[in-house]
């Protein structure tokens, strides 16, 4: 990992809130960033990834738009840390070896 500024951010955040909230925290549900991502490919990455809403009316045939809204909602990965701007590496590039006969 390039720093671990989410892991000291989220650190400070939950215990921030707790401090405020005090003895009406009852029981804990979660805390955390939203947007938390799994890259399966090794390598360095950011572990929150921004949501970019795209979100439209389709054109009927007839030209007039759609009463049900479409979502072509997506996720973008930081390339940058967004606290100290540390660039994360990315994927890995690893040499696969070839066996014969495959
Ligand atoms: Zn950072």
């Amino acid at each position: 990992m390039a720093c671990n500024c989410f892991d000291k951010v989220a650190e400070a955040c939950d215990k921030q809130i707790r401090d405020v909230i005090g003895s009406d925290l009852a029981e804990m549900g979660e805390s955390g960033f939203e947007n938390a991502v799994w890259v399966m490919s090794a390598g360095d990455h950011a572990p929150v990834s921004l949501k970019y809403r795209f979100r439209y009316y389709r054109r009927r045939k007839n030209g007039e738009p759609e009463t049900r809204q479409t979502k072509s909602d997506t996720a973008i990965m930081m390339r940058f840390c967004p606290f100290c701007g540390t660039a994360f590496s990315g994927s890995e590039v690893r040499d696969v070896p070839v066996r014969d006969g495959l």
